[in-house]
């Protein structure tokens, strides 16, 4: 693929829809809450359409996997909360000084600290057998890094939420 310069608030929107649409056919029961926080005056920046959207579905497709996962782990400690908590994944884009963030938080149980460091590794996963490959994040890394002069990052708070945080530079 190439470059294109590309409106992420408009990539950020499709991704989204893909991935709830894409989880709700394979699982009639999934439900979830998504909103797109979009920054009426992101520039439009080069980016590889393909590589950019691999990337958004698997965040927002781990955000909505973690979100309905801690509504599952309330409903088996028998919480009240359990039938009231709805997954909810929020994608928001910014534009900065020289970059473009976009964002992409869930509410779910979050990813604890000894852990954190590891995420990023090929093949990590704690997925079932047949749920995940460990690879979403590791080629999520290489594409930002490498294929794109910008960064990923990740910030988590345990039991409360989990948030990556993509940075790519204007030029
Ligand atoms: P996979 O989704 O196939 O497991 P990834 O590379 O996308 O592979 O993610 C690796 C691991 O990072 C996941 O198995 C999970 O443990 C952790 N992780 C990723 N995103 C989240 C998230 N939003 N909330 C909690 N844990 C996460
Ligand atoms: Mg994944």
């Amino acid at each position: 693929g190439e470059k294109v310069e590309t409106d992420l608030n408009q990539l950020a929107d499709e991704y989204l829809r893909l991935s709830y649409h894409g989880l709700r056919a394979k699982d009639k029961s999934f439900t979830a809450d998504f909103k797109l926080h979009a920054d009426p005056n992101l520039p439009k920046i080069p980016v590889i359409h393909q590589d950019i959207g691999r990337v958004l579905l698997n965040l927002i497709n781990n955000g909505f996997y973690a979100a309905a996962e801690k509504k599952n782990q309330l409903k088996e400690a028998k919480d009240p909360l359990a039938e009231s908590f709805i997954p909810k994944v929020t994608v928001e884009t910014k534009a900065l000084k020289n970059s473009v963030e976009i964002s992409i938080e869930d509410n779910g149980p979050g990813i604890p600290a000894e852990i954190q460091s590891k995420i990023f590794q090929p093949f990590f996963t704690t997925k079932p057998t047949g749920k995940g490959t460990g690879l979403g994040l590791s080629m999520s890394y290489e594409i930002i890094t490498k294929g794109h002069g910008g960064k990923l990052s990740v910030s988590s708070k345990p039991g409360l939420f989990t948030k990556f945080i993509i940075t790519i530079p204007q030029v």
